[in-house]
Formats: structure tokens, C-alpha cells, sequence
């Protein structure tokens, strides 16, 4: 199996290429060709499994095509429990999106000033990947809008409600377009997580890994 077999175009293919990746991961596997048909997914899936390249790689496929609707806002979205998992998020998505013209991201978290994310958020951009309390503030603020919001990320899911972030991310997804795609990455699916994931999601598939 190949990443070209997944369905992957071919500025990403070159981006892996120069990542030096050969072959797919099990959840790449699973995951890629399921995330290009537009499905949602509830993945249990642990660090380490190459889950991030699972769900970045289809979703800057989207981008090669121009967004369907109008706005600055950003047309991915990846909540993350940490500000260093979504600084690593953030750093993987650059590298995967060499091949994507003008490019634009930006990562909101916490523990960091709010001009040079303002400043981000005042031009157009593509990716957000964002801890949910610094999102809250930025979205209470009215600085950012979801209208052109495409996919919906949710790593760590399980994580991130241990955080306390449950009434955050309710927020912040209250405040998405219902015709989004989720998907859901944790290392369990069970119990409070498994409640969250069903209300997000419709029709998921899902990916034990
Ligand atoms: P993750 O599970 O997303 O944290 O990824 C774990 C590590 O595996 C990261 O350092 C990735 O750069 C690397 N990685 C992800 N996918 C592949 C692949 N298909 N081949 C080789 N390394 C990979």
C-alpha cells in the first residue's frame, strides 16, 4: 500500500516524499481513504501511531480546490488538549503542506501573547489549530468566524475533557456549520468521550487502531 493508492493528490505525495515517508501507517491506512470520502470518523488511536498525518494530509487536500464559501476564517480546525501538542500539530501541517499555494495557519494557545494571534486572525487563513480555552477567548472577542469551516478535528479527545475543556469545546463546535466533517482522535471511546463523539458526529465510522 501506498500513499498515492490512498487517493492522496500530488503536492501532498511530494511533501511526504520529502518527509521522508514511505509507507502508511495502519491508521493512515484506515483513516485517509474514509477522511477523502468526506465521512466523519471516531479513531481510538494512540501517540506515536502517525494519527496526525491520518487526519491532516485528506484535509489540506481541500484546499488544492478553492474554498465554497466566502470569508477569512479558517477551513480546518484541530482542537488540541496542550499548547505543545498543538504547536506539534501546527509544525506537522506546514511540513505536509509544502505543495499547498499560500498556505496560511495559525496556532491559538494559551501562555502566549494575544497580539501576534490577532494579528493572524485579521488575514484570511486555511488552518487553526487551537487549545480550547485561548479559542473561547478569541471567539467571545469576535475574532474569529467558522462560516467557511470545512473539518473539525477533535485530537485527544479524552484528553481534553480530563482537562475540563467539555463546556469549551461544546462551545466552540455550537459555533461551526452543521455540514462540517468531525473527526475525533482518542485513546479511548468509552464513557463520557463516547457520549461527546456521538453528539458531534453523524454517521461516524469508526477506526480501531
Ligand atoms: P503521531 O502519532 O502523529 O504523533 O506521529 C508519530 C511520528 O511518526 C511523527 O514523528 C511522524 O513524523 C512520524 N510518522 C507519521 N507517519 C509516518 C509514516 N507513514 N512513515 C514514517 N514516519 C511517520
Amino acid at each position: 500500500m501506498t500513499f498515492s493508492d490512498l487517493g492522496l493528490a500530488a503536492p501532498l505525495l511530494a511533501a511526504l516524499s520529502e518527509a521522508g515517508f514511505t509507507q502508511p501507517t495502519q491508521v493512515q491506512s484506515d483513516a485517509i481513504p474514509a477522511v477523502l470520502e468526506g465521512a466523519d470518523l471516531l479513531v481510538s488511536s494512540q501517540t506515536g501511531s502517525g494519527k496526525t498525518a491520518a487526519f491532516m494530509l485528506p484535509s489540506l487536500q481541500r484546499l488544492l480546490e478553492p474554498a465554497s464559501k466566502a470569508g477569512k476564517g479558517p477551513r480546518i480546525l484541530v482542537l488540541a488538549p496542550t499548547r505543545e501538542l498543538a504547536l506539534q500539530v501546527n509544525e506537522a501541517a506546514t511540513q505536509y503542506a509544502a505543495g499547498v499555494r499560500r498556505f496560511t495557519s495559525a496556532t491559538l494557545v494559551g501562555g502566549a501573547p494575544y497580539a501576534p494571534q490577532m494579528r493572524k486572525l485579521s488575514r484570511p487563513l486555511d488552518l487553526v489549530v487551537a487549545t480550547p480555552g485561548r479559542l473561547i477567548d478569541h471567539l467571545e472577542a469576535g475574532r474569529i468566524d467558522f462560516s467557511r469551516l470545512e473539518v473539525l478535528i477533535l485530537d485527544e479527545a479524552d484528553r481534553m475533557l480530563d482537562m475540563g475543556f467539555l463546556a469549551d469545546i461544546e462551545r466552540i463546535v455550537g459555533s461551526t456549520p452543521a455540514e462540517r466533517q468531525t473527526l475525533l482522535f482518542s485513546a479511548t471511546l468509552d464513557g463520557v468521550v463516547g457520549d461527546l463523539a456521538r453528539r458531534l458526529t453523524r454517521s461516524p465510522r469508526r477506526i480501531d487502531v
